[in-house]
């Protein structure tokens, strides 16, 4: 099935020995649609029905003939793809048409502002470094008014007002007078709390459960412990929020809150009053977890969510890379459950599966021009990947959203499809989960199996069934990167009746093999 070569293997050679111990090493050497092929020992193609979908960044399937032609004329007429430094006419274009649907999405006038990157994980760390960015100016803007608070305040006890009693007792000074002569003491005690107050290292909040890459930043935001743990000294941890749980939302922002002392003067007296500081450097979440294992967060848990940020001067980076571009049957995942964001990051479909590009998204409210300055990549914003999301956009919005409406229709009878297997095989099937072409179906714990390869693959259950629905199907799936139980259905909206019957006998058939414990027949052996 696959080419198997005398040559070193120096690229990833272990990750490959792993993915052939559970006969996923396939080389494939051909795609179009929801198909990829891989060639038999005569040469001839073996067409593979694929339901990983690129992880979600094929909604338009491989090679979408419109993008393929649309590509080749763009090299045939040679596109300066590289031009840094130039006036890029062609990422305006995209981020117009960018903010035309979501301003739509959201009902709101308010422009996003674009930084365009490489990979989703790099768009994640642009959102994080302008949050950061932002949060430095806030608390250089705070630090200066409270200075000249401060000043005014001392010019106006020298003047003769009165410092309230109560001012002390607020700062921890309890027991002093309130004498003009005590004000020396409250003014060192309120800039020694506000400097330790004001440096204190950015808090960022998100959801247990969630994926935001695995660079050296967005990987602290990513919960699984086994991506994140070996990384852990390298940049700034994130607190996790169970999904679902205002309580301990608001327990975590309440153990993290930070505030200053601000002096004001009034009616001749000089009081202490506490303000925020913008210690939340910002709320990283996605709509629908992918690799958490397909997770839908609930309106209810969003508007919490929301109102919170709000009262804490919280951004809310809504990590769109998988749930967006249409997949969920919206734009984006995130406005049909009402939730608005300061940011959002988009990536995967975006290239139109050829080209690799990502976008952060910045509303202009809260957009901070220097950061073009000081955030770049060689290969960000080039003309083949803004040609290509342009034309992907056009196609997305074509025939008045008709793509969006059919990911909810395919997208629904493909769930209708999982849902129906799973009441068949409550005994296998623990649950169905997400929206339009983003489904996942996650199996029951089988490591109490009668059969020992099936509890032996128990840790890893849903990559050895994938190699059995591959192998016994020819069907292509994977489970979700962080929830090994559950398997990823995320194919195009080119999707079909026959193709979703295929995935249903391959998933019956499955199911079988789970309830009879035939653990040959699950692994091949
Ligand atoms: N965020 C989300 C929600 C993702 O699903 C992923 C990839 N699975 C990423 C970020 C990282 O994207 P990339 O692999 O392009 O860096």
């Amino acid at each position: 099935m696959d080419t198997v070569s005398a040559e070193p293997q120096l690229a990833e050679p272990h990750l490959l020995g792993w993915l052939s111990s559970v006969g996923l090493d396939i080389d494939y050497v051909r795609a179009e649609g929801n198909t990829l092929y891989y060639l038999d020992e005569n040469g001839g193609e073996v067409p593979v029905l694929d339901f990983a979908g690129g992880y979600g960044s094929l909604i338009l399937g491989h090679n979408h003939p419109e993008i393929s032609a649309y590509a080749q004329r763009l090299i045939a007429s040679q596109t300066p793809v590289h031009a840094q430094f130039s006036r890029h006419p062609y990422a305006n274009d995209v981020a117009l048409a960018l903010n035309r649907i979501i301003q739509r999405e959201l009902g709101t006038d308010e422009y996003y502002s674009a930084i365009f990157a490489n990979t989703g994980a790099e768009a994640v760390e642009a959102a994080v470094k302008h949050a950061e960015m932002d949060r430095g100016m806030r608390l250089r803007e705070l630090a200066d008014t409270l200075a000249e608070n401060l000043a005014a305040a001392r010019l106006a006890v020298f003047g003769g007002a009165a410092v309230a009693p109560e001012a002390f007792a607020l700062v921890g000074l309890a027991g002093q007078a309130g004498r003009v002569s005590d004000f020396e003491a409250l003014s060192a005690e309120i800039e020694r709390h506000n400097a330790a107050q004001l440096g204190r290292p950015p808090v960022f909040l998100t959801l247990e459960g969630g994926f935001h890459g695995k660079l050296v930043g967005s990987v602290q935001l990513t919960h699984n412990e086994g991506y994140r743990a070996p990384f852990a000294a390298l940049a700034a941890p994130a607190r996790f929020v169970p999904a679902g749980s205002p309580e301990a939302l608001k327990e975590t922002v309440e153990s993290e809150r930070a505030t200053v002392y601000d002096l004001v003067v009034e009616d001749n007296t000089v009081r202490v009053v506490e303000r925020n500081s913008p210690v939340f450097c910002g709320f990283v979440l996605e709509p629908i977890q992918g690799e958490g294992g397909i997770h839908v967060l609930s309106a209810e848990f969003a508007r919490e969510i929301q109102q919170v940020c709000a009262e804490i001067d919280c951004p809310v980076i809504i990590d769109e890379v998988q749930s967006g571009m249409g997949r969920t049957g919206d734009f984006l995942a995130s406005s049909a459950i009402g939730l608005r964001g300061d940011y959002y990051t988009l990536a995967k479909s975006l290239g139109g599966g050829i080209a690799k590009t990502s976008v952060m998204l910045t509303r202009s409210s809260l957009y901070r021009p220097p950061f073009e300055l000081v955030h770049s990549s060689t290969f960000a914003k080039d003309a083949f990947s803004c040609f290509i999301s342009k034309k992907v956009l056009e196609l997305l919005e074509a025939d008045g959203g008709a793509a969006y409406r059919t990911a909810r229709e395919r997208g629904g009878k493909l769930k209708d499809m999982l849902e129906a297997v799973a009441a068949d095989h409550p005994d296998v099937v623990k649950d169905v989960r997400g929206r339009g072409l983003m489904l996942g179906l996650e199996f029951h714990d089988q490591s109490g199996s009668a059969s020992e390869a099936i509890r032996e693959s128990a840790a890893l259950l849903g990559y050895t069934a994938a190699g059995y629905l591959l192998r016994e199907h020819r069907i292509r799936t994977f489970p979700t990167a962080s929830a090994v139980n559950t398997l990823r259905f995320e194919p195009s909206l080119l999707l079909t009746d026959a193709e979703i019957r295929q995935l249903e006998t391959g998933l019956r058939a499955l199911c079988v093999v789970f309830r009879e414990a035939d653990g040959a027949r699950l692994t091949g052996t």
